[in-house]
């Protein structure tokens, strides 16, 4: 009797035992899936807390007054960390920023670097979700490719994308107006993509840089980092200020507008109509009159002979 009373005991304290270990481990798991919920939903708010971090760091001013001679540096085609990151820590050290223009189907796979450069005070821009030549697309394909890439850009830096980059330059009057962005091209071309040489890239860039231009790079090759590393020193030296494509044109009162190309913003006293300092233009007729204007002193876009599409920006002569 005795014996089945303890074996009736131990078999009830076993038996609590185990539902105490179950309801524990059922309890943990519960709470680490709760804790995990939570941790994700922290990780969201301090993604949003980063983010407004972010915003304020990119909302900061940067020291330069319109004055000063100044350089917007644009890359295309990334993000690829191994690059990025080699760029940024020249960029950072050299108390410089640039505009990224990400492809939106590779943000997701580097992160971290567009997360960085956005911390950095660096402008994210859109060079769509899987570098679509946006005139061949139609108006849905357009709008598809932007929204894409700005949910991609936004859920990491908290903010919407405000510039666009058409790849291959290709602009046309569908993509005009369509876009809910200014459309960012470039009086400087290194040509990174086709040489692929940091001797190359760098003279390309050192020997045609004037205030107000907007220089194209790659931040897909290891050359470009290279280049990127020699020239940035020692054109701070020479007095410029490397800032992103959005405080360019603020710093020379350059009012954006959506489906206009710019391609840079020259000080006013140096620009050639006195009208406004942007080369931009509403159309590639307008662009190549601009452009030709511009180019008496600069690298400024100018009309290749010869090009059949007008659709087309003429100083492109890449093919990614
Ligand atoms: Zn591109």
């Amino acid at each position: 009797m005795n014996k089945k009373v303890l074996k009736r005991m131990i078999c009830i304290v076993i038996a609590a035992a185990l539902l105490l270990i179950s309801a524990g481990c059922g309890g943990k798991t519960d709470g680490e899936k709760t804790s995990e919920n939570q941790t994700d939903k922290a990780t969201g708010n301090n993604t949003s807390a980063l983010a407004q971090t972010t915003a304020e760091t990119t909302t900061k001013k940067i020291d330069a007054s319109p004055d000063d001679k100044l350089i917007a540096l644009t890359f295309d085609d990334g993000p690829y960390s191994p690059v990025t990151e080699r760029i940024l820590d020249v960029l950072e050290k050299n108390g410089a920023r640039a505009t990224f223009f990400v492809v939106g189907n590779r943000v997701a796979s580097y992160k971290s670097s567009v997360e960085r450069a956005a911390k950095l005070g660096c402008e994210i821009g859109s060079h769509t979700y899987t570098h679509q030549n946006l005139t061949k697309v139609g108006v849905d394909g357009i709008r598809s490719q932007l929204e894409k890439t700005n949910d991609a850009v936004s859920k990491i830096t908290g903010h919407d994308i405000t510039v666009l980059r058409p790849p291959e330059g290709a602009v046309n009057d569908t993509v005009r107006a369509n876009v809910n962005y200014p459309l960012v091209l470039w009086s400087v071309d290194s040509k990174d993509w086709k040489y692929r040489n940091a001797e190359k890239d760098y003279n390309n860039v050192v020997n045609n840089v004037f205030d107000g231009c907007i220089v194209l790079m790659h931040d897909l090759y290891p050359a470009t980092a290279d280049a990127v590393t020699k020239f940035v020193p020692e054109l701070v030296a020479k007095g410029y200020k490397f800032v992103t494509f959005s405080e360019l044109m603020e710093l020379r009162g350059v009012k954006l507008e959506n489906g206009v190309k710019y391609f840079s913003a020259k000080p006013k006293n140096q620009a050639g109509s006195g009208e406004t300092t942007a080369d931009k233009a509403v159309s590639s007729t307008a662009a190549a009159t601009t452009a030709t204007t511009a180019a008496a002193s600069t690298t400024a876009a100018v009309a290749k002979t010869g090009t059949t599409s007008t659709d087309i920006d003429a100083n492109v002569d890449y093919v990614e």
